[in-house]
């Protein structure tokens, strides 16, 4: 049979590899360190974790990541298994002994008889034989303009400039209301995409000095160079002058409050449909270096958002990815060269686990292809393939930012209450369909439902 290349060792490219070679495929993986650098990495490792050693949380009934490394472990995932085995005490967050676990992954990778590793950057997009791109946010310049050459200018990303996204069920809505400005749009849905939350001057002045005042994250050293080209975080907008949001992303007009029309807001925060369920919206221009609890605390402020919940909250960094919305088919295949798949950051997913769990799907994938047993479609109810089904179709290729695994991107079970009362039985049937779906999938048996304590 023929091989499978993978070009990166990261987080994916390794859980990729071992996943093909254990289906009984020839792997070889590219790795461009130690020879090559980024700003990041440190040692020659595979599966290197550059920054936090966290896998948060790993807990598989309540929540979205969790789900994620009990579908791994199902599927007999590497990274999983040596978290697992590195394993530090951390409460409810499986966080790992970074160091013997690059190592432990790197081992058992230069072990596996199917695999071989080669030392060196690929700066050329391969013509034929089967691949994997699993070069991560720190791509190598000359690959990424490769990569560029193929997709297009817009569709790959040196940087993200991510907008802070908010469960649409945690927003107030008797202060916000849904209208675009001027009413623009053929049809109702559009000309209700945005959700507005109106601001007095008084709320206006307040929110800017909390932004001035926040706390904020540094870029790190390296990190700007040659790339950086000025999506100004909204902290930097109101360093410029304290009205240059309400003349930029928080303009007051073309829209009328719809629970006070005679006032006029003085500032209008809006946001925008996230995803094609409507359970997530984007706040609109508001990419910050702010600090997660900062931010949080500012964003609160926003009238409507007092008690709003996050799916994620904003940055800006350097993280190469494509826009796998236009680019992939539904098995991360370059639609304009399907002998090429791509796989973890790059694909638009953020965090290790996420990264890892798209190396999964990728390397079953491409092995089921090179040794033709088509696999069945992936359900999209589990955590692997809501997650993967956003970046390849579900998410909004315009405004397309990396995302991490979370609940609004699960389609809702019928007959559950909404809104924060009824979450946690909510997560516990999204996780106990997940589990079902994806035993099914691996062609594993299911897990009997756990009791909960009071039915017992
Ligand atoms: P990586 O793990 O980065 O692997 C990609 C590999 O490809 C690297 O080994 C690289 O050397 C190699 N490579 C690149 N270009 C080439 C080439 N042309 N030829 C050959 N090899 C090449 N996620 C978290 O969950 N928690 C965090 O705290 C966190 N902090 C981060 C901090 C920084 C500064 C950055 C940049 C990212 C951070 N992330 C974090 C995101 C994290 O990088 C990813 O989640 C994860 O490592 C991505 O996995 P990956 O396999 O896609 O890429």
């Amino acid at each position: 049979t023929e091989k499978l290349h993978i070009i990166g060792g990261g987080m994916a490219g390794s859980e990729a590899a071992w996943q093909a070679a254990e289906a009984g495929v020839d792997v070889v993986i590219h790795e461009m360190r130690p020879k090559v650098e980024t700003f990041a990495h440190r040692t020659g490792n595979l599966a290197e974790m550059v920054c936090s050693n966290s896998f948060r949380s790993d807990d598989d009934e309540q929540n979205a990541v969790g789900l994620l490394h009990w579908e791994m472990r199902k599927a007999n995932g590497l990274i999983m298994g040596m978290a697992d085995k590195h394993k530090l005490p951390a409460g409810g967050a499986l966080a790992v002994d970074r160091d013997p676990f690059a190592q432990s992954v790197t081992d058992a990778l230069h072990a596996h008889p199917r695999v071989s590793v080669e030392a060196g950057e690929i700066t050329e997009l391969p013509s034929d034989g089967h691949w994997i791109i699993a070069t991560g946010p720190l791509t190598s310049q000359g690959l990424g303009k490769a990569i560029q050459a193929e997709t297009g200018a817009d569709a790959l990303a040196f940087f993200d400039a991510i907008a802070p996204i908010v469960y649409t069920e945690s927003i107030n809505m008797d202060v916000a209301w849904f209208q675009s400005r001027y009413d623009k749009g053929e049809t109702e849905e559009e000309r209700t995409a945005y959700l507005n939350c109106p601001m007095s001057k008084e709320q206006y002045d307040a929110f800017i000095d909390a932004l001035l005042a926040a706390d904020k994250k540094e870029f790190h050293e390296g990190e700007t160079a040659g790339y950086f080209d000025g999506c100004l975080p909204i902290e930097v907008m109101a360093e410029r002058g304290r009205d240059t949001l309400r003349f930029g992303p928080m303009k007051p007009v073309g829209l009328t409050n719809a629970h006070d029309p005679e006032n006029k807001p003085y500032a209008v925060v809006q946001l925008r449909r996230d995803n094609a369920l409507g359970t997530l919206l984007n706040i609109v221009g508001f990419q910050t270096k702010m600090k997660y609890g900062a931010q949080t605390e500012v964003l609160r402020m926003i009238p409507g958002l007092e008690e709003a919940s996050f799916a994620r909250l904003g940055g800006i960094h350097r993280n190469t990815f494509i826009n796998s919305p236009t680019l992939l088919d539904a098995e991360m295949r370059l639609k304009s060269k399907p002998n090429i798949r791509f796989a973890g950051q790059i694909t638009g997913v953020e965090g290790y686990v996420e990264s890892a769990a798209m190396g999964l799907l990728a390397g079953r994938f491409a092995a089921a292809e090179i040794l033709g047993k088509p696999v069945p479609d992936l359900p999209q109810d589990t955590a692997m393939g809501a997650l993967v089904h956003h970046i390849t179709g579900g998410a909004d290729a315009k405004t397309f930012q990396p995302m991490n695994v979370n609940f609004g991107l699960f389609r809702p079970v019928d007959g559950l209450k909404s809104g924060r009362r009824g979450r946690k039985d909510r997560y516990k049937a999204y996780t106990d369909r997940a589990k079902t779906a994806w035993c099914d999938w691996l062609g594993n048996e299911a897990p009997a439902p756990k009791q909960e304590a009071e039915d017992a």
